[in-house]
């Protein structure tokens, strides 16, 4: 963006908190490298002004919106379109406005793709360990179902890792095991395992000492990849990395996100390296 003209387009993103999104610098310097005349602005929308801030988007014309949390799913009902996926999950992080009509989407699981097969792994026919059975966990979850692999999902809570994977059984109609997220189960899930994802919070700032997995557990043959992005390099991709494993960290998931979003409101391709180096930069400024 060059300069703000009564013909720039407003793109943002709604949430409570927001002053640690990494969102305004990515996308600013997205549109700044494409010299495109939009500007990316935070909105701290508290839910119980959720319903204002939509009607806000159609009468301020604003063009699209990144959504984070708590307002994922309580944006639905706010909306007149939803992306089928977006509806699976239950959960929508984009929003695009054609002429006053509000699309939610979700680029969070499609992100998490996007980066995992930028680094050379096609998840058809693989085995794949997701630890955890949160928001995360759930887009992803049936983003990989979707692409082919077979899943094994531990939790700490057992009840909402069979609730996950009843739900993705009943979708695709196959079955999938959930276990309780402990060293014995971890023991015999890994083994012959192709993937590896962290969707817990295990890892991330301040706790950056733990892990969710023993490190004697991590195999070369693996890819492990971690959607913790503060720290960039958790104990578990570090000692993953020790292991001879292939590492992936939540930083690339959160940057195909923001791009894929990108695309979708300017049509354009993002220049995911640029926004890549804003993410690191905003990152490097939290600490
Ligand atoms: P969430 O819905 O609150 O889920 C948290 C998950 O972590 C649950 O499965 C929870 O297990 C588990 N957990 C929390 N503390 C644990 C502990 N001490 N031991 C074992 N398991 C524990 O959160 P979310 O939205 O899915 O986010 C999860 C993580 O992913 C966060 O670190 C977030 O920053 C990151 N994330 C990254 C991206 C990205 O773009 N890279 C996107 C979204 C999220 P229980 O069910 O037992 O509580």
């Amino acid at each position: 963006m060059s300069s703000i003209s009564g013909k720039t387009k407003i793109c943002g993103i709604i949430g409570d908190p927001i002053e640690h999104t990494m969102s305004p610098a990515m996308h600013n310097a997205a549109f700044g490298a494409l010299d495109l005349d939009y500007i990316y602005l935070p909105f701290r929308v508290r839910r119980e002004e959720l319903k204002g801030a939509m009607n806000g988007m159609r009468a301020l014309n604003i063009a699209g919106l990144n959504v984070t949390i708590p307002h994922k799913s309580d944006v639905i009902p706010l909306l007149n379109k939803l992306d089928p996926l977006a509806g699976r999950m239950g959960a929508v992080n984009t929003i695009v406005n054609e002429d006053g009509k509000l699309t939610g989407d979700n680029t969070d699981a499609p992100g998490f793709l996007r980066a995992l097969r930028s680094k050379g792994v096609e998840p058809d026919g693989k085995k794949i360990v997701i630890l955890g059975a949160g928001g995360a966990a759930k887009g992803i979850s049936f983003i990989l179902a979707g692409a082919g692999a077979s899943l094994v999902i531990l939790n700490r809570t057992l009840s909402r890792a069979e609730e996950l994977a009843s739900q993705i059984a009943s979708y695709y109609g196959r079955k999938l095991t959930a276990m309780t997220l402990s060293e014995k189960n971890l023991k015999h899930t890994l083994d012959g395992a192709d993937v590896l994802v962290n969707t817990t919070s295990v890892g991330m700032v301040p706790d950056v000492g733990q892990t969710p997995v023993p490190s004697g557990l991590l195999k070369p043959d693996m890819t492990v990849f971690d959607i913790v992005y503060n720290p960039r390099e958790t104990r578990l991709l570090r000692e993953a990395k020790a292991a001879g494993a292939r590492t992936i960290d939540g930083l690339d998931m959160l940057v195909w996100q923001g791009a894929l979003a990108f695309e979708k409101w300017t049509g354009r391709e993002a220049p995911f390296e640029i926004m890549k180096g804003a993410a690191v930069k905003a990152l490097g400024h939290e600490r």
